[in-house]
């Protein structure tokens, strides 16, 4: 049996900042990580750009975690978008705002950011141990399974920072719930989060427009309206339209079984103005041709319409206007949990006190997506990880001064 001052279980953003935190702060820290590297899925994240933190007004930003603002607070004020961008370029990475306010490091991925990363935590004493699965509890110590057989580590205290239940191939498999559970935790259901949705496209709709994009459009759903573009998949639809009324989508689906989201295919123009132009069209002309001349919509809109819009509404000006302007598209489900962007679910809030503990395992802090919190794509989740990693270091450093 080993003791280490401060066990951090899992090396990912929210670990790897509260290791940060404490070591800076003198304390002897151990990273155990569970796959042979750092950091995956935070690696994978750079794969699509690194979006690190968002750039809009304050109040927004926090207002996007929902439920949780409230008790996600405290870290954000402590560690804000502007901190990130510091912290980011403190690691010798710049930062730029793109056209959407997200901020991006200019490299545009993660493993620069990472390798300076886990340099600043050597330089600083942090201890590494990757192949280190904690595998649950024997009495007061953590058990880990490890290239050399089972441990068990005793500590002064301990923050498990082991992510949601998305893309569990690169470590973050959620299969801690029943442990934490067995110990009187209460761990809500991980769900999808920022995910697509199947839809039931008719085979030849798939094989003639998997991966189009479908671009200007207005999409509503009981998270409002939002412009944007989306991508149609083989299974349904995908993108950051998506992404944006994923949670609210999600959550109709399971409360009604079905769900819809509403899309404008022409915002630039009104219902009478689509009327009278679709009015002016010769009611013999194909479905096709009335929608281009008197729609100026072509490709895969149309495809869409043709799949969502009954034989009546279409001959009918009036009607195919405000199909066009309000096409229920129906959504089958979300897409699977493994491969999905994030999750929502996790350790409920109340079991876990403002220093980040959990109140049924003293000593036993708690990070990151593992806690029962959900925001949009934008660079809300890592600012969150990394703030809560944080948050939770400082509540370490208050328990062991105590
Ligand atoms: C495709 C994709 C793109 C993304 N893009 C962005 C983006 O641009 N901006 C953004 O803000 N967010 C993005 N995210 C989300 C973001 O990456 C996560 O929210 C974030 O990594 C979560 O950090 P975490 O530290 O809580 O958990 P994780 O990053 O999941 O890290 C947890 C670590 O714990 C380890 N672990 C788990 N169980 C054990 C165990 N039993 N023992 C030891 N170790 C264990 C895991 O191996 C893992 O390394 C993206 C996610 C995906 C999948």
């Amino acid at each position: 049996m080993r003791r280490d001052r401060i066990a951090i279980i899992g090396g990912g953003p929210a670990g790897l900042a509260a290791a940060e935190t404490l070591s800076a702060a003198g304390h002897g820290v151990t990273v155990y990580e569970a796959m042979p590297t750092l950091g995956r899925k935070f690696l994978l994240a750079g794969k699509s750009g690194l979006n690190i933190t968002h750039s809009e007004d304050y109040p927004s930003f926090v207002s996007r975690f929902g439920d949780a603002a409230g008790r996600l607070r405290s870290a954000l004020d402590a560690f804000t978008p502007e901190d990130v961008k510091a912290w980011a370029e403190g690691l010798g990475i710049e930062t730029f705002v793109g056209s959407s306010g997200r901020v991006f490091p200019t490299v545009m991925k993660a493993s620069p950011l990472l390798r300076a990363w886990r340099g600043r935590l050597e330089d600083q004493g942090v201890s590494i141990l990757t192949r280190h699965r904690w595998i649950g509890f024997a009495g007061d110590g953590l058990v880990f399974r490890t290239p050399e057989g089972e441990t068990v580590v005793d500590c002064d205290a301990a923050l498990l920072a082991l992510g949601g239940a998305s893309w569990p191939r690169l470590g973050s498999d959620a299969a801690w719930t029943g442990w934490l559970r067995e110990k009187g935790v209460t761990v809500r259901d991980f769900r999808p989060a920022n995910c697509g949705f199947d839809v039931a496209w008719s085979p030849a709709f798939v094989e003639r427009f998997a991966g189009s994009p479908i671009k200007s459009v207005v999409a509503s759903s009981d998270a409002g309206s939002v412009p944007g573009e989306f991508v149609v998949t083989g299974a349904g639809i995908e993108g950051s339209l998506v992404y944006a009324h994923a949670a609210a989508l999600r959550d109709r689906l399971e409360r009604e079984g079905t769900a819809v989201l509403t899309l404008d295919l022409a915002p630039g123009r009104t219902s009478e103005r689509l009327a009278r132009d679709l009015g002016r069209q010769d009611i013999k002309a194909s479905f096709s041709t009335r929608l281009r001349k008197g729609a100026g919509i072509g490709g895969v809109k149309a495809a869409l319409l043709r799949q969502l819009v009954p034989e009546d509404d279409r001959k009918d000006a009036a009607r195919l206007a405000r199909r066009i302007k309000t096409l229920a598209l129906p959504l089958v489900a979300p897409r699977p949990i493994a491969e999905v962007i994030s999750s929502a679910g996790g350790v409920a809030w109340e079991g876990v006190d403002d220093a980040y503990m959990l109140k049924a395992l003293p000593g036993i802090f708690v990070a990151g997506e593992m806690l029962d919190w959900e925001a949009p794509t934008g660079g809300y989740l890592l600012t969150a990880c990394l703030a809560t990693g944080r948050a939770a270091a400082r509540g370490i450093e208050a328990w062991l001064r105590r």
